[in-house]
């Protein structure tokens, strides 16, 4: 069985829509796909559907952006209730503040010379409902800015960059309870990629879990080298956290990301999808 938990479609900052995705998981050969669109649950309809046609699985999933101690950190919710209404306007409520932030990014990104109009972002955007930096990224790459979305994150758009303009995020430990409010299993996405070990110590990795019921962790994700994997491998198993492995795929608009590249084993998803059931969540 090959299972990748991890994926964007162009509801979020993927180039894939949900249906273009689920068929290219069958494609290379995958059995079960989680799609894990940034703050929104809107591409899991369609995807459901296409999966079912297409002939993989689909756990439905979400990767929520969360803040801890004012450090950016992801985290996926598994088969969380679409309709649990106070997820529902956190999620709201993130959305907002990233297409507040807009304006801002714009007028940074035009003293840089490099102006670009609202009706070019939209082009990026599309139906989606999640305005991201890559699509900000992309309207660059039109403009013919920057080469491609890498560039436009190292020079102008990553964090402590002139165009960076700082959005609201929920708090890990409220996300946490939201997820498991809504009867989902929360899991860290990518914890120790870029920097991210300096807030999410073993301290911190352990009160979460012990406090406040975190249930896993990736640890097969690109942004892991080997030794890093091994670390939090070793302190996930003294933990007892699910160990995740995913590609966190974004179509064209991430290079070192293509579908399967990595993969979740089957006993870790068998007992996601378990806790799943058992708390009445939605697959
Ligand atoms: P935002 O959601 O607007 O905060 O933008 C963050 C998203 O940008 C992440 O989910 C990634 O998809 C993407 N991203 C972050 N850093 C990079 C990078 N260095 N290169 C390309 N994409 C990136
Ligand atoms: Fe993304
Ligand atoms: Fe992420
Ligand atoms: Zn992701």
């Amino acid at each position: 069985m090959r299972i990748d938990l991890h994926t964007h479609s162009s509801v979020s900052d993927g180039t894939d829509t949900p249906s273009q995705l689920m068929r290219k998981a069958a494609q290379v050969g995958l059995d079960v796909i989680g799609l894990t669109d940034h703050d929104t649950f809107d591409g899991l309809r369609e995807a459901r559907l296409a999966a079912s046609e297409a002939g993989v699985t689909l756990l439905p999933g979400l990767e929520m952006s969360c803040r801890l101690e004012g450090a950016s950190v992801h985290l996926l919710g598994y088969g969380c209730d679409p309709h649990a209404e106070v997820l529902l306007d956190e999620l709201a409520k993130i959305r907002v503040g990233r297409s507040g932030r807009l304006p801002d990014m714009l007028a940074r990104l035009a003293s840089l010379g490099m102006p670009l109009t609202e009706t070019e972002i939209a082009a990026q955007v599309g139906a989606s409902p999640s305005l991201g930096r890559p699509h900000v990224a992309d309207a660059m790459v039109a403009k013919g800015y920057v080469a491609d979305r890498q560039e436009a994150f190292d020079r102008y758009l990553g964090e402590g960059c002139p165009a960076y303009v700082h959005r609201y995020s929920c708090d890990l430990r409220r996300g946490i309870a939201l997820v498991r409010q809504a009867r989902g299993v929360p899991v860290i996405a990518h914890p120790w990629g870029r920097g991210r070990d300096q807030q999410l110590t073993p301290a911190v990795l352990s009160e979460l879990t012990m406090e406040y019921r975190l249930e896993g962790v990736e640890v097969n994700h690109p942004d892991h080298d080997a030794d890093t994997r091994q670390r939090l491998g070793a302190l996930a198993t003294r933990l007892g956290l699910l160990q995740l492995g995913s590609s966190d795929h974004h179509g064209l608009g991430k290079v070192n990301n293509d579908l399967g590249c990595e993969t979740t084993a089957p006993e870790v998803y068998e007992e996601l999808v378990r806790r799943i059931r058992s708390r009445g969540g939605r697959l």
